[in-house]
């Protein structure tokens, strides 16, 4: 007989969660419960990244719709219908739910439901009943953080804006990071009059400067109002109107809020100080390379633990923990080179350091390519594409490789594995392009970028 019900037992269901406990059951015939308590598939299926794309994908149609002109196609942006798009998109989402209890089943996962609280090192109450493992994995994610403002209660989040009853005619988006440029690119692009408040004096912190300034000044040019070094200090609401009250005794009136304003893990209510679980100032599990907590039976990855906050990284790091407690090998993943994409519009991709990051440990070259994509040409649209790369001048690898414009996330993965590879400029070089694409001028540029303009 068991010492334990099972051999792990998952918190959350979302892409990490649901890896792990595939990979521990298929893989390693490991006896595995996931328990979640919202849908399976969690924040990126159902409520981020994957309707967000989907929203993505409709808003383009207004530019393709535009662009059609140009090639000889009498084609008019019209009938938009938001609550046709908002449907298939919750009709899609109901789908890949069923993929995931599928996988789930049939790799031998058994699904709770509810919410886990962890009560020792080797047990997880759901509603009252007691569920024991040799391992814990937490992964519940993370959820959204705004300001305690007065009338923040009025505010949406990404969460609500993926499923409006109806566009509002105009709407304000606070945050300048992500989720903030991906939504007012998604409403700009639908016709909503939008406009973004941005506590800083440029839009996604972090992110190299051409990136930045490239993709505000497109977006402004797309018709977003950017409204940088812009603070919110109350709210109110009255009749269905929205008055913002900003610094310098500036009023904006709108008919919808959205905040996106970053997020913080799930980690409240879970038990897991009390299990000797340690946490950050920030609430996020501290853990080692291992993605082991400071309990040895307990593991924590993804969102909750604040590292690399994206879905491929959590996939990672489930993999690398199914790996570690049941493969025999202790196993971690790698950080350097994460590619990642805001799909804004034009959308980013990104790969490696940006030059402020480089310039830290670095000698480094600059190479920049400004133009105006092919398709554009006849279509006429006012759209411009930004790439860069930058270059170790002592070991002419390439450190960073950034895009903004068409195509840019699709055409960074490609080069991210060329930069996992230790990739050299030479070696770009050598690589012929393939023509006529935007892609090939990342192995045809050669024109260093003048120190003073770097
Ligand atoms: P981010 O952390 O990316 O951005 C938060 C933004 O809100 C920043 O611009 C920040 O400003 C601003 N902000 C923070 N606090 C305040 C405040 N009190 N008042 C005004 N502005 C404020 O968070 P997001 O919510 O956009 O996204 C969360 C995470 O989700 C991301 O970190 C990312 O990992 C993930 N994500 C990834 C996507 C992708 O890969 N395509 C898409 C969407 C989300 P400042 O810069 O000044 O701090």
């Amino acid at each position: 007989m068991a010492q334990y019900d099972y051999d792990l037992i998952t918190i959350g269901a979302g892409s990490g969660g649901v890896r792990a406990s595939r990979f521990a059951a298929s893989r390693y015939g490991k006896r595995t419960a996931v328990i979640e308590n919202r849908r399976v598939g969690g924040t990126c299926v159902m409520r981020g990244c994957v309707p967000k794309k989907l929203l993505v994908y409709g808003a383009h149609f207004a530019d393709e719709f535009a662009d059609a002109a140009g090639y000889g196609w009498q084609a008019r942006a019209e009938g938009f219908d938001w609550g046709a798009l908002v449907g298939a998109k919750n009709a899609e989402l109901d789908r890949l739910e069923g993929v995931y209890h599928r996988i789930l089943r049939e790799a031998n996962v058994a699904e709770i439901n509810g919410t886990g609280i962890v009560t020792d090192a080797h047990t997880v109450e759901v509603d009252g009943k007691a569920y024991t493992a040799e391992h814990i994995l937490v992964a519940t994610g993370g959820h959204p953080v705004m300001p305690k403002i007065p009338g923040i209660e009025h505010v949406i989040t990404s969460d609500e804006a993926l499923d409006l009853a109806a566009l509002p005619e105009r709407i304000v988006i606070v945050g300048g990071g992500y989720i903030a440029v991906e939504f007012a690119g998604i409403f700009n692009a639908l016709g909503v009059e939008t406009h973004l408040i941005v506590r800083a004096d440029n839009i996604l912190r972090g992110f190299d400067d051409a990136v930045r300034n490239t993709l505000r000044d497109e977006m402004a040019r797309k018709g977003v109002q950017l409204h940088c070094e812009t603070k919110v200090n109350s709210i109110e609401r009255e009749n269905g109107n929205y008055s913002l009250h900003l610094d310098m005794a500036e009023m904006m009136d709108t008919d919808l809020v959205m905040y996106a304003t970053g997020r913080r893990p799930n980690t409240r209510g879970l038990g897991l100080e009390e299990a000797g679980v340690e946490l950050n100032g920030r609430g996020a599990v501290v853990v080692d390379a291992t993605s082991k907590t400071a309990v040895d039976s307990i593991y924590a990855i993804g969102d909750v633990t604040d590292r690399v906050n994206l879905t491929p990284v959590a996939l990672a790091e489930g993999m690398a923990v199914a790996e570690t407690l049941f493969g025999g090998k202790p196993t971690t993943v790698d950080y350097a080179n994460i590619a990642s994409a805001v799909f804004s519009q034009p959308p980013v991709g990104t790969v490696g350091l940006s030059e402020a990051e480089a310039r830290e440990n670095h000698d480094i070259d600059i190479y920049v390519s400004r133009f105006k994509p092919m398709k554009f040409t006849l279509s006429g649209r006012d759209e411009n594409a930004m790439m860069k790369l930058i270059v170790d001048r002592d070991t002419d690898r390439v450190l960073g490789c950034h895009m903004v414009g068409q195509d840019a996330p699709e055409i960074i993965q490609g080069f991210a594995v060329a930069l996992k590879c230790g990739a050299t400029k030479a070696q770009f070089d050598a690589t012929v392009g393939i023509h006529p694409t935007a892609a090939e001028e990342f192995v045809t540029m050669r024109q260093k970028l003048p120190e003073h303009d770097a």
